[in-house]
């Protein structure tokens, strides 16, 4: 397998290489219900190891290939922390660093740990995995050997404090698992003392490594709403990218719904973000109810 993929380009990363510090093997310390690569048991740490020199060299033949590129992505079949070299891996690459930001991707497993703290404060942007933040939902969805959430978020809160580039904290969602209000509740207070740049919501959208479902997307806009206004939330799907939404009044969607019942799925083709957070308040405010995966005026029932 490859070390470097891409590149990739995206609207929020513009054109992203990838650099993958396990191309062979999976090698993770979790074992997440959604993965997207085949459940593994998992490690404590690699087994297999890529050595730095030839990861330095598959860098440097790819950003002459294909720079200009604006994102250099760390990433790995598995825990990318794990990786024995990653401090002097990111100050190798900061030295040859031109136009390009540094981004890395990590489950938040090791984030206590103050070598790994210290080489992801090289970095300019940094994305942490944090589904949950009870040991229950965590132990079930992440589903890693000895490792306690609480050590955890002790860690991001250090982490958090130290660090001058961009944090970023994504939250994917599995139907049943961690979509519970309670459990966002408890997310939320907890992201308010990170404090992070961005928050992302997203859920499973390729085939994950157990019988797990996602969540609907407009359910996503409706935990979204459990989050403070002053947190920084962004939902990321598939489907909300890919096609036109339109705005409604929460006037025009109970004239809507009063001639015909919305399903679930027509919510999530059609409205944008502040109509879902429209309906939302709707059904909060109890002028709607969802029965049977339609949305219909309350006095029907
Ligand atoms: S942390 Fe990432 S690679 Fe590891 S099991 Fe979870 S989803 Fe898969």
């Amino acid at each position: 397998m490859s070390i470097i993929f891409g590149p990739i380009n995206s609207r929020r990363f513009g054109r992203s290489l990838g650099v993958d510090l396990s191309p062979n093997t999976k090698q993770c310390n979790f074992d997440c219900l959604y993965c997207e690569l085949k459940a593994a048991n998992p490690v404590k740490k690699y087994e297999e190891i890529v050595s730095l020199e030839e990861i330095k060299k598959a860098i440097n033949q790819a950003l002459q290939k294909y720079a200009p590129i604006d994102y250099l992505t760390i990433t790995a079949n598995g825990e990318p922390t794990l990786y024995p070299y990653l401090k002097e891996l990111i100050l190798y690459i900061k030295s040859i660093q031109k136009g390009f930001k540094t981004l890395i991707l990590s489950n938040a497993s090791t984030i206590d740990k103050k070598e790994v703290q210290e080489a992801l404060t090289f970095f300019d942007e940094v994305k942490l995995s944090l589904d949950c933040v009870t040991q229950k939902c965590f132990k079930k969805i992440d589903r890693a050997k000895d490792i306690n959430i609480e050590t955890i978020k002790t860690g991001m809160l250090e982490f958090a404090k130290k660090y001058h580039g961009k944090l970023i904290i994504e939250i994917l969602f599995v139907e049943g698992i961690n979509d519970k209000i309670d459990e966002i509740k408890e997310l939320n207070t907890f992201l308010k003392e990170v404090k992070p740049h961005l928050i992302t919501l997203g859920t499973i959208d390729r085939p994950p490594a157990y019988n797990v479902k996602a969540v609907a997307p407009d359910k996503l806009f409706e935990l979204k709403s459990f989050f403070d206004k002053d947190l920084n939330v962004a939902i990321v799907t598939k489907g909300a990218k890919n096609s036109k939404k339109y705005h409604y009044t929460k006037e025009n969607i109970l004239q809507t719904i009063k001639r015909r019942p919305l399903s679930q799925e027509d919510v999530t083709i059609l409205f944008d973000e502040a109509s879902l957070n429209s309906l939302y308040e709707l059904l909060r405010e109890q002028k709607i109810e969802l029965k049977n995966s339609f949305y219909i005026l309350k006095e029907e029932l």
